[in-house]
């Protein structure tokens, strides 16, 4: 497989456990939103790198560069080697890849769901979609702990106050006391979410936990079909 050298070019804290890295990937570096790209990191004492998968967290940009939204897992190493990672050093990535992405045609209504940096792809959509006078009425429903964890949130608030066809719905599994919104998991908020846009399109990314509980809730409570369900799990 053909691996590319990338730059980090920018990072910010999009929340405490949450670390956004901006790549400069080179020439060519052709992708569709909700595509992953695989990292390699040098391992101490061994040959082999370590490969680790990031969601594209960016729609395609003029500069060419790309977002990925990166949880830090407590001794996890690629994710402690991201979040320590300097402007300017450079990683090897190989070609981006995967199936997570949205049709050509869009002709139903979309259902993102995500939890967590599960975020990251459904990102990339809500941005390729902005703007675009043949969008369809989009949902996000994000679900994380607590308000802090809401990765993108203000900037998801902001398109929905400027966008009537963006609705986003973040709920707190572990919710202060002057939360407004919604409360607890994603997966107990789809039949309203889908009572409001039966034709809907889902995709559903995260941990594996969630996405197995929310395709048993489309498929064996809503009755949703198959083909209507896309998922993308982190582990
Ligand atoms: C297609 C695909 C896309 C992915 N996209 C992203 C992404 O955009 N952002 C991201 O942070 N991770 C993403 N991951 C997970 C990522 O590849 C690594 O598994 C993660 O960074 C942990 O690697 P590590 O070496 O630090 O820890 P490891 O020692 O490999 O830790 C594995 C543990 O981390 C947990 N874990 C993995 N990912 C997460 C997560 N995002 N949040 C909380 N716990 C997690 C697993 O459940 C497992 O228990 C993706 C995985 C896949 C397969």
């Amino acid at each position: 497989m053909a691996l590319r050298v990338i730059t980090l070019r920018r990072a910010r804290m999009l929340s405490p456990k949450v670390r956004e890295l901006t790549f400069d990937p080179g020439e060519g570096f052709a992708f569709r939103p909700g595509q992953w790209v695989s990292l390699k990191f040098s391992q101490a004492g061994s040959d082999d790198p370590l490969a680790r998968s990031y969601s594209i967290a960016s729609a395609p940009r003029a500069d060419g560069t790309i977002d990925v939204a990166v949880t830090r897992v407590d001794g996890g190493p690629a994710s402690t080697l991201l979040h320590r990672m300097a402007v300017g050093e450079t990683l090897e990535a190989a070609d981006p890849m995967g199936f997570f992405t949205l049709p050509p045609r869009l002709d139903r209504p979309l259902l993102l769901v995500g939890t967590g940096t599960g975020v990251a792809p459904l990102r990339a959509m809500i941005e390729s979609l902005d703007g675009a006078p043949d969008a369809p009425p989009v949902t996000l429903l994000f679900g994380v702990r607590h308000r802090e964890d809401l990765l993108y949130g203000d900037e998801f608030a902001a398109l929905a106050a400027r966008d009537p066809r963006f609705r986003f719905e973040p709920t707190l599994s572990r919710p202060d006391p002057g939360w407004p919104g919604r409360s607890g998991y994603v997966q107990h908020h789809l039949p309203a979410m889908l009572s409001d846009a039966p034709e809907a399109e889902v995709y559903v990314c995260g941990l594996n936990a969630m996405v197995r509980d929310a395709r048993k809730v489309l498929r064996d409570t809503l009755g949703l079909p198959r083909d209507r369900v896309h998922s993308e799990r982190f582990d």
